[in-house]
């Protein structure tokens, strides 16, 4: 067996001491087997699910060329000659779902309705605002130069072609997917089946909601912001609770989340010094290597695999990630480095997330050599610039300053001091968080 230890050392850019939030991505990216079960659900319950095949467009979306515009149908051969206005007579009717059966000649044109089927031999639309009628509706007049030949009509298979991929494998899917999926006569989806992501808390000063709040004791929050976060990503949650700073019982929660999930998330415990029961005990039963990554905040972190069984390979196995216990570190290492991984595991093909360019209000203390997430409140000018102001304390324990900030503002592992006026890349939180 290749051990994650193994594995990572050879990485580029390895250093456990400071690992650049990249090489750590691309380590965990190569560790997140996407599940294999794959289930069959109706089309209204496969929202947010994952494809997990290709769908191929088994028709043409229209089935038919049809007018884009409430008008009139006609020949492109009326705009052909030098009159600059064109008179054509009005032969028949077309609405959507009731088309027009008969012939059309180069002088007579189709009263069309959005949506209806092009009669035959048309292939030009004049919308109906552009036109005059006469007093009895039997014909009408318009500038020849006001509608060029072809104009309004839609192509059969414009939208979706038959024989096409109509959406890949991987995808994540959406309301227009839903829609598209419908539009094609299509009422069940193959997706796989849902990630299953256990959780708990690590922590003898940690309280339960409910419980009372005795001196230097502090309430579990991480639980409730992991279990919200999970949620977004659509995967099923298993809150295991809180497990004391004692070997057996961490054992014991490690091994029977293995039992039960495809991933196992901790928080707390990962820091030198306090943890190191919590290291030897993975490093006996399972494989899984410390790192200290090199950013801010998040730096203690561990990664790897565990098994239900008495020693690593033994049992069921799960992906392990040890988070750190800060609050606000809990919420950046699972954006930065877990988000990813349950997406792969969950069959999908992650999208990079949207970063755009901000001008920072204030001067950021920062030092090269690490990838700082600092939380900021940006806004757009009406000119549409954005700004930012980064949040108050930037400490990894104060959860209210992710709660203020409706981004990420991403200091890059090489940059330093930003100065006030300076560009700087955020990650806005909608579509994230
Ligand atoms: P640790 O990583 O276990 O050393 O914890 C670092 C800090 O985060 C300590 O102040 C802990 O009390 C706090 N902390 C750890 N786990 C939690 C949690 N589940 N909820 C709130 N705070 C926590
Ligand atoms: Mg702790």
């Amino acid at each position: 067996m290749t051990t994650l230890n193994d594995f990572s050392r050879c990485a580029a850019q390895y250093d456990p001491h400071a690992l650049p939030v990249k090489a750590a991505q691309a380590i965990v990216r190569q560790w997140a087997a996407p599940v294999a079960a794959v289930e069959r659900v109706a089309l209204r319950d496969a929202l947010d699910r994952v494809l997990a095949v290709d769908i191929v467009s088994p028709i043409n979306v229209p089935s038919h060329d049809n007018s884009a515009m409430d008008g009139y149908a006609f020949r492109r051969a009326a705009l052909a000659g030098d009159t600059a206005t064109v008179e054509l007579t009005i032969v028949g009717k077309a609405l959507a779902g009731h088309p027009y059966e008969g012939g059309v000649e180069a002088t007579q044109c189709v009263r069309v309705m959005t949506g209806a089927c092009m009669p035959a031999d048309c292939d030009t639309v004049v919308p109906q605002e552009l036109v005059e009628r006469n007093a009895e509706c039997t014909s009408i007049r318009f500038a020849a130069h006001a509608v060029a030949p072809g104009a309004n009509r839609r192509r059969a298979g414009e939208d979706l072609a038959r024989g096409h991929v109509a959406l890949r494998a991987g995808r994540v899917m959406r309301a227009s997917d839903l829609g598209l999926l419908a539009s094609l006569g299509i009422g069940e989806v193959n997706v796989r089946r849902r990630l299953r992501v256990a959780f708990f808390s690590t922590g003898d000063e940690l309280r339960s909601l409910g419980e009372p709040l005795d001196p230097g004791s502090v309430y579990d929050s991480n639980r409730y912001t992991l279990f919200a976060m999970l949620r977004r990503l659509n995967v099923d949650t298993l809150d295991l609770g809180v497990v004391r700073d004692e070997p057996a019982a961490l054992e014991a929660a490690l091994r029977s989340a293995a039992a039960s999930a495809d991933v196992v998330l901790t928080s707390g415990g990962v820091s030198v010094g306090e943890a190191d029961f919590t290291k030897q005990l993975l490093q006996t039963f399972g494989d899984v290597a410390f790192w200290s990554l090199a950013m801010r905040p998040g730096r203690p972190l561990a990664f790897g695999r565990v098994w239900s069984g008495e020693r690593p390979g033994l049992g069921l196995p799960a992906l392990f990630f040890g988070l750190p216990g800060n609050p606000v570190a809990v919420m950046v290492t699972f954006y930065q480095i877990v988000r990813e991984a349950l997406l792969l595991m969950s069959g999908a093909t992650p999208q990079p997330l949207p970063v755009i360019r901000a001008t920072s209000r204030q001067a950021i203390r920062k030092r090269a050599g690490r990838t700082e997430f600092q939380r900021g409140v940006a806004d757009q000018s009406e000119q549409g610039e954005w700004h930012v102001t980064p949040t108050g304390s930037q400490s990894s324990g104060v959860l209210s300053s992710m709660s203020e900030a409706n981004c990420f503002i991403v200091l890059d592992h090489e940059e330093g001091e930003i100065a006030e006026g300076q560009q700087v890349a955020i990650m806005p939180f909608d579509g994230l968080i």
